[in-house]
């Protein structure tokens, strides 16, 4: 996978997304992504999206104020 900002190549490597829910915020640790070598961007595949769209529409639903999850283990 190469890119998307600067075109260079990238390496599989795992990162931690806190995401703002409103009702509270949602932080996931050990995504799978791909991260560039020149600038740091950070690239998800579509399986991963997928998955994370699943984990933060189920956490909208039963979240408290803070919520820590592992991709890996999330429902
Ligand atoms: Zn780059």
């Amino acid at each position: 996978m190469k890119c998307i900002r600067c075109a260079n190549d990238t390496y599989k490597s795992t990162t931690t997304e806190a995401v703002e829910l409103g009702s509270g915020v949602l932080v996931i640790r050990n995504i799978p992504c791909y991260k560039c070598t020149v600038c740091d961007e950070i690239h998800f595949t579509g399986d991963v999206v997928k998955r994370l769209e699943e984990i933060i529409s189920y956490a909208k639903q039963h979240i408290q104020e803070l919520s820590v999850v592992n991709f890996e283990n999330a429902a």
